[in-house]
């Protein structure tokens, strides 16, 4: 495998052939706990009877037709989705990366029709991660992702310090178009925004013209328990990029526009073959519709918080800190996250990173109890030893 496909991941060795719920079996049979869910995307777990029978059904009326054409699943399914956010408009997508990409050209022609045409500059936090491509590369706040080998990246981004309010003054001025945030930041270590700070820096955005936009990639679509986490931040975006978890496993994006946004695209700015395919917002109805079933998502926050306050119950001394909501969980320890990792991977248990010391959980929504004790008392064993 490793010498026929790109080895850009240095993927584990361990080859998966079936999931149930958030349970994974590997191709000998052996069972794995799924703390990672394809890193925040099988939010309805592994052979979810309703996602499986939409996309099973819709595969045999049609995949895909391209954008010439409307699918009357996709006008459905876009009526669903701007009702259940309040939102006006959406730009359906294939992943995180290209939905922010769109959010970024949208900001940029808002600040081309504005009086200042030099209303260009796009403000992101320090920290955040909004994709590979290489405008969301540069427009991502961490140092580390802007290797000279890539170089020259698009020009126009400028970066700021969540929490730090003397920042806010001098950094929207009239050159600013969009100031883009993640409302927890995960890659960059499951980094929560403090609230009071992010509805000042919002309003001083506004203040200078720009309109906002929400990177809800990894957050949205019910991850902290809300379905979308900058309604809990108190703030109201122009645009929100999504992704991961929107279609259950089927690569599909989405950027939703309003207010000030809403008009900006017209005809021909921006465009994608496979986007918003049937099969894709087949898969993303059966989502929506169980994301928003009674219950659903109070059942999210409570297992983010028996998570949280299962490991805080240990007391090991090489936990450092334990932060997130809902099911977006980091706990920083001692020791390195990668070496955890391995040893969890090797016992049964899957589970992420974010940095060099934070092990990052990101189980689908819908993971029972049984399964969350299972795989913390994988964790909890290695962690002892380690202490
Ligand atoms: N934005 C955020 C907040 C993300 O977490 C990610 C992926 O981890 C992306 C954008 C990029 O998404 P994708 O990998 O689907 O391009």
């Amino acid at each position: 495998m490793s010498n026929i496909v790109v080895n850009n991941y240095g993927s584990f060795p361990v080859e998966f052939s079936r999931g149930q719920g958030a349970t994974l079996f590997s191709s000998e049979g052996k069972e794995y706990i799924d703390f990672v869910s394809g890193i925040g995307v099988n939010c309805l777990g592994h052979n979810h009877p309703a996602l499986v029978n939409a996309i099973t059904q819709q595969a045999a009326r049609q995949i895909h037709i391209s954008n010439y054409y409307h699918s009357d699943v996709g006008v459905v399914y876009a009526k669903e989705l701007i009702a259940a956010t309040g939102m006006e408009r959406v730009y359906f997508g294939n992943s995180g990366a290209e939905a922010n990409e769109a959010a970024i050209k949208l900001a940029r022609k808002y600040g081309s029709l504005s009086e200042n045409k030099n209303r260009k500059v796009i403000v992101t936090l320090e920290k955040s991660f909004h994709g590979r491509t290489l405008a969301t590369l540069k427009a991502t706040g961490q140092e580390k992702f802007h290797t000279e080998s890539f170089a020259p990246y698009p020009e126009g981004f400028r970066y700021i310090k969540a929490g730090d309010y003397s920042a806010i003054e001098n950094i929207f001025d009239d050159t600013v178009c969009a100031f883009m945030l993640e409302c927890v930041q995960g890659e960059g270590g499951v980094n929560l925004i403090d609230k009071d700070w992010a509805i000042a820096a919002v309003n001083a955005a506004r203040k200078a013209g720009a309109i906002v936009i929400c990177d809800e990639v990894q957050t949205g679509m019910a991850r902290t328990g809300k379905l979308l986490a900058s309604t809990e931040l108190g703030i109201e975006p122009e645009v929100i990029t999504l992704a991961k978890g929107i279609a259950g496993g089927i690569p599909m994006g989405a950027c939703l526009f309003k207010g000030k946004a809403t008009d900006v695209f017209v005809a021909g700015d921006h465009q994608s073959t496979f986007a918003g395919n049937p099969l894709a917002c087949s898969a993303a109805r059966v989502v929506l519709t169980e994301l928003t079933s009674p219950g659903f998502m109070e059942r999210v926050s409570a297992s983010g918080n028996k998570i949280r306050s299962e490991i805080e119950s240990w007391n090991l001394s090489c936990v450092k800190e334990i932060r997130g909501k809902g099911l977006m969980i980091g706990v920083d320890i001692v020791q390195s996250a990668a070496s955890v990792q391995k040893l969890c991977l090797e016992s049964g248990l899957c589970i992420s990173t974010a940095g060099t010391n934070t092990l990052r959980f990101l189980p689908p929504l819908v993971i029972s109890d049984e399964e969350i004790e299972k795989g913390l008392s994988v964790l909890r064993l290695i962690l002892e030893s380690i202490n």
